[in-house]
Order: structure tokens, then C-alpha cells, then sequence
């Protein structure tokens, strides 16, 4: 009896302690709709979201109809279907040949900055107020685009956005993989040069089994020898030593995924003392395989841990989803509790490729609106 009553004066404590910090309503009192609405209404960030993975149907059909692109299907419900990864355990394979359908109708400038424009207004609509877009300018040179055009027309489309809308952004470039070491410097140049006119890192995407990530290793250097943060898809198809080579080779600011990180206790901590935040997209990481299902997932392990984690989308358009979808799944199926949903929402802001005072700014405007009565600054 004694013990009962001191476990729930420990637990009223915690509820005073987390209501002073948060209003956060508790989950058990909502309904589904309710938590889905509580987690649009909060401010977010989205720190992986790939342009090309990202797009309206609406807007593929009307591109394709302009350009003269033939598409799979020009009826947007069929087209959905085959540019949505349905289930589980679809291969990587798989959603790089989706992505050769929506790089068809994005080789010209139009294209490009409208599909910029619509992902700031997609992101707005759901209270993200901090969106890193990610492309690699390479592929949008079938028709004859230039890089420095190409790198133009995005920045454009994201400026016109923001001011409408006020949601701050910025491009990360990504290297590939699959293409080659000699294309993924020509990049990192690219970015070099656009480092004060919207280019906020660098990136490496694309399949990592058999394509190990220190062979990029010259672009990341001058990446870094310019100060420039960088970002490296890791640990997703491919295990730990991924991951490994991301940090040692690359120095990677930021690991893309790191969903296998789990399997290397001496990395985990690594990644987790030097504070090296995780961009989880945990749809896509069910829907290519990496993890069987919701419940299988890391993130509430990570996230318990002290894991610096962070919830993003990678492909709106492929996996179907938006950051607060993305939350919603870690609240109702990944075991997240409601109430860590702003902490993993602060996690986004801490780790933005922003300057850290800009970060601190955005930062505590975030929390401003969250609720927040509490200056969580620091580390
Ligand atoms: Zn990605």
C-alpha cells in the first residue's frame, strides 16, 4: 500500500513536472483524430525530404501533359497506386525505378521551380516551419538543364514559397552513390558555390550495397574543407560499417536513416555521445524492408536511449505521409508516448544545417508556440 502511494506521489510529480514544461494533452484521454490533430497543430521541422520522392500526382499528370512525358497511367488514382510503395518489403529497386517516373516530367525549369513552390506549400499546410530539401541536380539534366540553372530554378521556387508562407528552407545537394565519385565532386563544387545562396549541406544518396560511401570521399572533403554540414545516407539497406564509413570517411554531421545502428552497441554510443542526430523516416524504412513493421521500429528504443532523433518524411509522394503522419505512427503504433512527441519535434530544430543562433532562434519560436515555459538551450 505504502509502496503504491509513493509510486503515484512519484508519478504526480512527473505530471507536474511535464505540465510545467508542456501542455501536452495525455493520450489515453484523446481519440486517433484528436492525437493526428494535436501533432499538425505543433510546430515541425522535416530535415529529410527528398524533391523528387515529394511531388502532387495532380501536378505529374499536368507536367507530363505539357512536356509531352509519357507516364505509366494519367488517371491520378492509378498513377497513386503505382507511385505508392503498398505494404511492406518493397526493394530499393523498386522505388528508384518510381523515381525515374517523376525525374521524366522534372527536366525543365517550369518544373522544377513548381514542384519546389508546391512542397514549401505542402509543408506550410501542416505546420512544418523548417523544411531541408534535398535533389541532386545531375538527374535533371536529360533535356539539356544546366546545373547552374537547375540550382537557380529550386532556390527560386523555394524563396517565393517561404515568403508567401514563411517557412524557412534550404537545399541539400546529394552526391549518388550508383553514379560516380568524379559526378558527386562536380556536385559537391555546386555546392560550394552556393553555399551563402541557399545550399545548406551536402548529402550522398542512393544504394549502399556495393556502392560504399568512402569512395565519395574527395567531394566530402571539400564539402568540409568549406565548412559545409554534410549528411550521408547510411544503415538503412546496408549495416552498421554504413554507418562507420558515413562518420570516419565522410564525417558525416548527420546520419540519413541509421535504422541498423542498433546492431553495433560501440557505434550506437559513438553516435550517441557525440550527439549525432538520426534522420529516421520510418514509413520508408517499413516500406523498403528495412524493418518489418510499425511495431519492430527503432525509434522509441533510439529515442529512450537519448538517441539525438529526428522524424522526417524521405518520399511524401511514395510513402504517403507528412511529418505529422510520420509522428502519429510513432505515437500510435511505435509505442512513442504523446507527451516525448515535442522532444522529438525539438530534435528536428537542434539539428537543423543552420547556424547554431539561428537555430536557438528557431528554436525558441518553436517552443513559444509549443507551449513551452522553459528555455531548453545548450546541447
Ligand atoms: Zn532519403
Amino acid at each position: 500500500m505504502k509502496q503504491e502511494k509513493e509510486s503515484s506521489a512519484v508519478q504526480q510529480e512527473q505530471e507536474m513536472a511535464d505540465k510545467a514544461k508542456f501542455d501536452t494533452p495525455r493520450e489515453k484521454d484523446l481519440s486517433p483524430k484528436e492525437i493526428y490533430d494535436y501533432l499538425k497543430s505543433l510546430p515541425k521541422t522535416d530535415l529529410h525530404c527528398h524533391l523528387d520522392g515529394s511531388m502532387r500526382i495532380s501536378t505529374i499528370i499536368d507536367l507530363a501533359k505539357k512536356d509531352n512525358v509519357e507516364l505509366p497511367s494519367t488517371n491520378e488514382e492509378k498513377l497513386r497506386k503505382i507511385l505508392k510503395v503498398e505494404g511492406n518489403h518493397a526493394d530499393l529497386n523498386s522505388l528508384l525505378s518510381m523515381f525515374e517516373i517523376t525525374l521524366s516530367v522534372l527536366q525543365t525549369e517550369e518544373a522544377l521551380y513548381r514542384v519546389a513552390y508546391e512542397l514549401v506549400e505542402d509543408c506550410a499546410e501542416e505546420n512544418v516551419s523548417y523544411l531541408e530539401v534535398r535533389y541532386s541536380p545531375i538527374l535533371h539534366t536529360k533535356k539539356g538543364l544546366n546545373l547552374v540553372r537547375i540550382m537557380d530554378v529550386v532556390l527560386e521556387g523555394l524563396r517565393a514559397a517561404r515568403k508567401k508562407y514563411g517557412t524557412k528552407n534550404g537545399v541539400i545537394v546529394c552526391g549518388i552513390r550508383t553514379i560516380s565519385p568524379e559526378i558527386s565532386l562536380k556536385l559537391a563544387e555546386l555546392a560550394v558555390a552556393y553555399k551563402y545562396h541557399g545550399v545548406l549541406g551536402f548529402d550522398l544518396a542512393g544504394i549502399e550495397d556495393q556502392y560504399p560511401a568512402k569512395d565519395h570521399k574527395e567531394a566530402f572533403y571539400l564539402i568540409r574543407n568549406n565548412c559545409i554540414n554534410c549528411t550521408v545516407h547510411a544503415g538503412e539497406a546496408y549495416g552498421p560499417d554504413s554507418i562507420k564509413q558515413a562518420l570516419h570517411y565522410l564525417n558525416a554531421h548527420r546520419i540519413g536513416h541509421g535504422t541498423r545502428l542498433k546492431e553495433d552497441g560501440d557505434l550506437l554510443n559513438y553516435v550517441n555521445d557525440h550527439r549525432i542526430p538520426l534522420e529516421l523516416c520510418i514509413s520508408s524504412n517499413i516500406q523498403v524492408g528495412t524493418v518489418k513493421d510499425y511495431a519492430s521500429h527503432p525509434v522509441k528504443f533510439y529515442h529512450n536511449y537519448g538517441l539525438r532523433v529526428t522524424i522526417n518524411t524521405d518520399n511524401r509522394l511514395f510513402s504517403g505521409t507528412t511529418v505529422t503522419n510520420e509522428l502519429f505512427k510513432a505515437v500510435t503504433e511505435c509505442g512513442v508516448e504523446l507527451q516525448e512527441a515535442p522532444y522529438l519535434i525539438i530534435n528536428g530544430f537542434k539539428s537543423a544545417f543552420f547556424h547554431y543562433k539561428q537555430r536557438v532562434s528557431l528554436l525558441d519560436e518553436a517552443l513559444g508556440k509549443m507551449g513551452w515555459k522553459e528555455t531548453v538551450l545548450g546541447n
